[in-house]
């Protein structure tokens, strides 16, 4: 067992070096999200075990020491870090916080009402900016909040920070914070000219917009096109903006009022909150609006509005008492690795899975996550017992994107992939040009329970009520050994089994009848044939009207399919030459099923993409860009290379570029494959 004092070492060790490789170095080793959790651990085992605080804990420092390659200076006033809300919980607790420490100093009056201002939080670097009699004399970087870089010149050439403030007769000195950050569109840009001249490009804006400030050569920052939003602003005592008759500004809207009248860009979404149910609302609507904007946000930073409060409040040794961050729900999640299975698929490939210790991640409990195939499991260095950060985006499976060797314990035990299947213990075989193992034992009865739930399955012949459960007890009990058993079942078979009374046997006994009309696309679909998905099947029986023609096609034939490459073909022409498949076929015929089109399998009017344009970027999950192309053409629609104002969809696919941010830019809706498909049901 790792002691708390031994996994304080391992979390600090790991956070300095992650910490250095973002501030300092502009490359970060693992995602915020994955640092902030970390950092949570870190400060959850410090106040168990105060006792091991140290003074270069990274829970007891702000930012990293500036770098040499700049002059540094000292900032008049420090600039602190943010403390990091990730769940309304979170924020309830802080406003207890700030009132508790209220009363603790003003024990006779009344706690002042809670009013804040929610400003978006801007993922870019922090600037403190000094203005002397109205003239911009030094911008610099937060660095360790109390030193940070001099980068006046690199400052001078962003745009919208001006070089003399908009207001007759300023105070002798102004000290304006913000933040300065890169547009997602130059980020893209900017990442695309480093690529092409055979530079690594940015790991995010955020980096990119610290890496440009770094840069010596003030002109290439002014090529980078920088913005920048402010946020903060300090006077000398009793000092006003000018003209501004309010003098001094009272609260953070008036500050924020304040730097528009000095010439500054203020973001245009801040608000003013009475309570922290509006703040909620605010968070609730960022959190995914905030793909709209045309700059990245982390979260939003939450500020007591009354200035003179946030000032008694004070400051903790890192943050002020006032504000607070309030970090948008994460993609990725940390856990524990408690065991590893093999599950067997339908076409009897060997899956291994990763058991974890359950976790909430973006609205769900996950607790497994697919490991794809040993050599998966190699490149991750994975051990049971290993801490994983674990990702999922929107309805996507959930997987292991990281291993944290560092953080393992000495109990940790490597995987091996099992030589026999674990369900009929029949030796598995793994071609020398496959990354996955396979059982191929055809009566092995997780590959049958696969291919009769592949049947039944919602795009191929659609049974309800023909669910895991009973399908598990339909083939121990050999019921079912193909598809076609499931058209002999009897309601006194199925009378007998588990949880099955006569209503719902024969709801079933119907719906597997009914089954039998499906038109032969679905049919083509559910016999399962590798790499014949929905899509392809639909391409196939467009073009091979019966089984015969399709079994009867050579490999030519089916390669000069639109859309159909030679791995398909392949797998389709072994297909029927299997003699139990043979047998299958010639089951399914003589049941009634539908093994060939008729007038109303493929539509020809009303389709259901008629008259729309699309275009296609990325790499789609299942269809190679041709079969995604013949989908769209083959239900009315039209397909185009690029994205214009005519465009009506863009289909996204992984690793999407220009095309995105061009139809992003352009307002268009964006889908994903699934939605494609849905849309031509
Ligand atoms: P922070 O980024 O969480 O919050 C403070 C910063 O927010 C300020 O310095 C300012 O730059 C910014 N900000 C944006 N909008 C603002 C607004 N309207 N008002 C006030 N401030 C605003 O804190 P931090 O100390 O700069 O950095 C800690 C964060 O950095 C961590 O939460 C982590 O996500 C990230 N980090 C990541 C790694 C990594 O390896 N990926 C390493 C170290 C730190």
């Amino acid at each position: 067992m790792t002691t708390a004092a031994e996994r304080i070492q391992q979390l600090r060790h790991l956070l300095q070096r992650a910490s250095y490789a973002y501030y300092a170095l502009d490359q970060p080793i693992m995602e915020d999200e994955v640092y902030d959790q970390l950092y949570r651990e870190l400060q959850e085992l410090e106040a168990a075990h105060p006792e091991y605080i140290t003074p270069d804990s990274p829970t007891q420092r702000v930012g990293e020491a500036p770098s040499s390659q700049f002059e540094s200076v000292s900032h008049r006033i420090p600039l602190y870090s943010l403390e990091n809300a990730f769940t309304f919980a979170d924020m309830v607790a802080w406003q207890e916080r700030w009132q508790r420490y209220w009363r603790s100093l003003r024990r006779e009056e009344p706690i002042p009402p809670p009013e804040y201002v929610c400003e978006l939080k801007v993922d870019g670097v922090a600037l403190a900016l000094t203005y002397e009699k109205g003239l911009l004399v030094r911008g610099a970087t937060r660095g360790d909040g109390q030193r940070g870089e001099d980068i006046t010149s690199n400052v001078r050439t962003i745009r919208t920070i001006p070089l003399r403030l908009a207001v007759e007769n300023p105070p002798p000195i102004v000290e304006v914070r913000g933040e300065a950050f890169l547009p997602l569109a130059r980020f893209h840009q900017l990442n695309q000219e480093r690529q092409a001249q055979g530079e690594a490009p940015f790991a995010n804006p955020r980096n990119a917009a610290a890496g440009t400030l770094r840069q010596l050569d003030p002109r290439i920052v002014a090529q980078r096109q920088l913005d920048f939003f402010a946020y903060a602003l300090h006077l000398p005592e009793g000092g006003s903006v000018g003209e501004n008759p309010a003098g001094e500004p009272q609260s953070q809207w008036q500050v924020l009022n304040a730097l528009q009248c000095l010439g500054f860009r203020v973001n245009p979404h801040n608000v003013d909150c009475p309570d922290l149910e509006a703040v909620k609302a605010y968070y609730d609507h960022w959190q995914t609006a905030r793909h709209q904007l045309p700059y990245l946000t982390d979260g939003i930073v939450v500020k007591l509005n009354d200035l003179t409060l946030q000032q008694t409040l004070g400051f903790t040794q890192k943050f002020p008492r006032g504000c607070i961050a309030w970090k948008y729900e994460p993609e990725q999640a940390i856990t524990d690795v408690t065991g590893i299975t093999v599950q067997v698929g339908r076409t009897g490939a060997l899956t291994p899975v990763a058991e974890l210790v359950p976790v909430q991640l973006a609205g769900t409990t996950v607790s497994r996550a697919t490991l794809h195939n040993a050599d998966y499991i190699a490149k991750l260095d994975l051990h049971i017992g290993d801490k994983v950060v674990i990702h999922k985006a929107g309805e996507i499976i959930p997987e292991i994107v990281r291993v944290f060797p560092e953080l393992r314990p000495p109990t940790a035990q490597p995987f091996t992939m099992p030589t026999v299947c674990p369900e009929c213990h029949q030796p598995v075989v793994r071609p020398a040009n496959e990354a996955v193992s396979r059982c191929v034992n055809p009566r092995c009865p997780a590959i049958v329970r696969g291919q009769i739930l592949h049947w039944a399955s919602r795009d191929a012949l659609d049974i309800q009520g023909l669910g895991e459960k009973l399908v598990q007890q339909l083939v121990t009990k050999e019921l079912v050994r193909t598809p076609a058993d499931l058209y002999h079942l009897t309601a006194a078979q199925l009378l007998r089994l588990e949880r099955m009374g006569q209503k719902s046997v024969d709801k079933l006994l119907q719906a597997i009848a009914d089954s039998k009309q499906q038109p032969w696309p679905r049919v083509l679909y559910g016999l399962g044939i590798r790499h014949v998905g929905s899509v392809n099947a639909q391409v196939l029986a467009a073009q091979f009207k019966s089984v015969e023609e399709l079994a009867a096609a050579t490999i030519a034939d089916l390669c000069g399919v639109y859309g159909i490459g030679e791995d398909i073909a392949q797998a389709v022409h072994e297909w029927f030459r299997d003699a139990a498949h043979q047998a299958l076929i010639a089951d399914l015929k003589a049941l009634g099923l539908q093994l060939a089109a008729t007038a109303t399998t493929v539509p020809t009017t009303g389709q259901p993409l008629a008259g729309k344009r699309f275009v296609i970027t990325g790499t789609l999950p299942s269809f190679t860009r041709e079969a995604a192309k013949t989908l769209i053409q083959q239900h009315g629609g039209q397909v185009s290379e690029s994205v214009s104002r005519q465009t009506d969809y863009l289909v996204v696919g992984e690793k999407a570029g220009s095309k995105l941010r061009r139809a992003q830019e352009l307002g268009i809706p964006c889908i994903s494959e699934t939605e494609l498909i849905e849309m031509c049901r």
